[in-house]
């Protein structure tokens, strides 16, 4: 398999990397990042892509000085050249872990290319799930979700063929904050919320997860990839992270998948098409960790992103991209302390509020939703930086 790794600096590409590492079927023929150039200088030397996008011009430009006319690597920049990375004939499937709505362009021109899709990016399905899925289905190719519950979902529907999945158990760990009232959330600061229990990842999803605006996407996301109504889409949360999610049938049968909280199990399953293969450092599950699964409701009056995850995903439309681009608005703001840890949430239910929703939205209508909450989030908190549309 060559592989595009799109977001190749972040979490879950640098796992894909190491996983690279120790599978002789796998190469690399593009690289995708945003500007950390120091990282992806070293990809390029250990991994010799053909194609290299850094999506920050400025940065891009300096990385070409630095690797100078010996290198054989072509480095592109911005929105096109990400689409190039995802495009690339040399490669057979693109796995997309960039960060946010950047993602749906490049989603969309894969599949268009036929390319099959590893997704660990879950914005192009949250906003624009309604035309991925049905695209992916007529062009042929495979859309495996590397989003650790999807993935456990995924894996619990094969061999299912024709049983109608009847409620799909999203499994949540709960956050950092899981047990505390909403008074006692005021003074959180970005450090504070940047700990998570069980997974180790990127500071936006890290925010999402505390606030569980996380798992309101993955509500989401299980929506669109599985065709299953929000309301029978069940979040359970189950401290610990070894339940990765659960699949309910007909007959009241429940499968689960379990597995110590570790990403390198959902990408390498993505990447072999459903094949399972050892890899180095695997970590299996023991009596201790078995014999501690307990499940809880979520407190969705305390973590209200979620509930309105939920709003979103039953409502459908644009609103799906207004909950996102909202929430993205106020992280931002938060992690570089112009709000406060509550208003991520309640800048996300007045963002809802504000919206009128367009059903069946196109790619331009999805775009202008997003600048849309985006401006209204930056009026509502005066925040006078215009980060404009990340597409
Ligand atoms: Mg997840």
């Amino acid at each position: 398999m060559r592989l595009s790794v799109l977001g190749s600096t972040g979490s879950i590409g640098r796992q894909t990397l190491e996983l690279a590492r120790c599978f002789d079927d796998m190469s690399i023929g593009a690289l995708a990042a945003f500007g950390n150039i120091d990282l992806i200088e070293e990809q390029i030397h250990e991994f010799d892509p053909e194609i290299c996008c850094i999506y920050n011009e400025e940065k891009a430009k300096e990385l070409k000085e630095r690797l100078g006319h010996s290198c054989k690597t072509r480095i592109v920049s911005g929105m096109e050249g990400l689409i190039e990375c995802a495009v690339c004939e040399a490669v057979d499937t693109v796995l997309i872990s960039v960060v946010g709505m950047i993602g749906i362009r490049p989603t969309i021109e894969a599949i268009k290319a036929g390319k099959n899709i590893a997704q660990a990016n879950k914005e192009p399905i949250v906003c624009a799930g309604h035309i991925i899925m049905p695209l992916a289905e007529k062009m042929g190719v495979r859309l495996i979700p590397v989003d650790s519950e999807h993935s456990a979902i995924y894996q619990c529907l094969r061999g299912e063929k024709g049983n109608r999945a009847e409620k799909l158990w999203l499994t949540a760990s709960g956050g950092p904050f899981r047990g505390r009232k909403r008074e006692e959330l005021k003074g959180i600061t970005p450090a504070d919320a940047l700990k998570h229990p069980s997974w180790n990842m990127g500071a936006k999803i890290t925010i999402d997860s505390s606030t569980l605006v996380n798992k309101g996407l993955e509500v989401i996301e299980a929506h669109y990839l599985f065709g299953v109504p929000a309301d029978d889409i069940i979040v359970a949360v189950q401290p610990g992270s070894v339940v990765h999610s659960m699949v309910q049938f007909e007959d009241g049968a429940i499968k689960a998948q379990l597995g110590s909280p570790d990403m390198k199990v959902p990408i390498a399953y993505a990447l072999h098409n459903e094949r399972r293969m050892a890899y180095e450092g695997r970590k299996t599950l023991g009596f201790a960790e078995l014999a501690d699964i307990r499940f809880e409701a979520p407190d969705m009056d305390t973590f209200k992103g979620l509930r309105l995850g939920i709003e979103a995903c039953r409502r459908e439309g644009t609103l799906t991209t207004v909950y996102n681009a909202a929430n993205e608005e106020c992280v931002a703001a938060f992690l570089s302390g112009r709000i406060g840890y509550l208003d991520i949430a309640d800048g996300i239910e007045a963002a809802m509020k504000a919206h009128r929703v367009t059903d069946d939205p196109d790619l331009d209508k999805i775009f202008e939703a997003e600048r849309e909450a985006r401006s209204f989030i930056r009026g509502l908190y005066n925040l006078d930086e215009d980060r404009g549309s990340r597409c």
